[in-house]
This record gives structure tokens, sequence and C-alpha cells, in this order.
């Protein structure tokens, strides 16, 4: 899943207590900014191996920080006490929180066996990627209609509330068609390049500008 993960925050922001959709851009998928990150920066490890699961070939071996459920959990404690700490009450921090953790749990559906408990097997993961004609409907269902249900109950402020969803959409669209259509290696590259992490924390930032662009410019209804 890339974009079916901002399903949960497209729900949750349309309630009073949450926090705003830009931030829970960021809840939804921080334990994947967290692994690009680390990917980045050495700590974490992953090589792309042709054909691993059908959809993607990412050969996710190492990443005990962030997509182990300790690991996630830790992030996601760490998250609500920030938005606690910015002045929202204990209710939008333990929404921020639950997002952070939805993404591991979504991602349980879609991994091969490679997420953890602690960090070492037991290896989890139901392996949706391996079955195209159920994983690409169901992101596409849980991406477009959460932001359904989310336009479907806020109004604009402005003309700017009645395209930033479309522009939401596009990017979404764009970035999930990029991540779809592009060329699979036809050979192991260990470890994978560093343009694979760049290019996911680029991603991942430029949907949470479009989404705190879309906060700004709609209201609840
Ligand atoms: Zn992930």
């Amino acid at each position: 899943m890339f974009i079916g993960h901002y399903a949960p925050a497209f729900i949750a922001a349309t309630s009073r207590r949450s926090p705003k959709l830009g931030t829970l851009f960021v809840a939804a998928q921080l334990i994947d900014i967290s692994f690009f990150s680390l990917l980045l920066l050495g700590v974490e490890h992953l090589r792309l191996v042709p054909g691993a699961t059908k959809m993607n070939p990412m050969d996710l071996y190492d990443m005990p920080w962030d997509h182990s459920l300790v690991g996630a959990l830790g992030w996601a404690l760490g998250f609500g006490l920030i938005i606690r700490l910015l002045g929202r009450d204990w209710t939008a921090a333990a929404i921020g929180a639950t997002l952070v953790l939805s993404h591991w749990l979504i991602d349980l559906l879609v991994h091969r066996p490679d997420l953890t408990i602690a960090g070492r097997p037991p290896l989890l993961g139901l392996g949706l990627w391996n079955y195209p004609a159920i994983e690409i409907p169901l992101e596409l269902l849980f991406a477009f209609g959460g932001l359904w249900w989310f336009v479907s109950r806020t109004r604009a402020i402005g003309a700017a509330g009645r395209w930033s969803p479309v522009a939401l959409a596009f990017g979404m669209a764009a970035l999930q068609a990029f991540n779809w259509l592009s060329p699979q290696p036809t050979a192991i590259i260990d470890p994978a390049p560093a343009s694979t992490g760049a290019l996911g924390l680029f991603a991942y930032g430029l949907l949470s500008l479009l989404a705190w662009w879309v906060a700004r410019t709609r209201q609840l209804s």
C-alpha cells in the first residue's frame, strides 16, 4: 500500500477532535518516513529483488526500528506526545497515535512476511502484493473512497477549497501510477539505490503539503 494508507487520515479528519489532515497525512506514513530516512542513513536496509512480490521488488529484510509492532508503537507514542505538547488535547493525541499505528496494520495486509513483532521472527504479512487483482482495487478504494468521505463532509472556503481536493487527487493518482508503472529491476540491486529512499520521502512530503493545503481551504460542514 502507498496511497491506501491515507484512508484512515481522511476519515479521522472529519472529526472535530482530530488533528488536521496535513498532520494526519504525516502520521499515516510516519513509519515509512522513518524507514526511508534510516535507509539513507544506513541504519536500516533494503535490497531490490526482481519478483520479490508481483507488484513490488522490495526485499524488506531489515527494518526493526519502524516496521516491527514494538517500533511502530514507539513512533505512535512519540507522535501522540508531540501533538499533546503542541497544545492539542489527549483525544487529538490519541487519534494521531492511532493513525501512526494504522500504517503497520495496513502494511500487514500487503507485505509478504517481512514485518515483525519486535525485530526478529516470526515474520508476518498476508502478501496482497502478490495478488494485484485484489490489491489494486483495494488501494484505489481506500485512497479515493477516503477522499470522497472527507470531501462529502467538508465544504470549501472560497475557490481554492474547491480545487485543493482535485489537486490532492491528481497528486495521489500520479505518484501511485509512478509507483506501479515504473520499470522493475532485472537483477538484484543490493543495497537499493539512495534514490529509493529519497523518492519515498519526496512523495510523502508532497502529499502532506497538498493535504495541509486542503485542510486550510475546507472546513467541516
Ligand atoms: Zn510501511
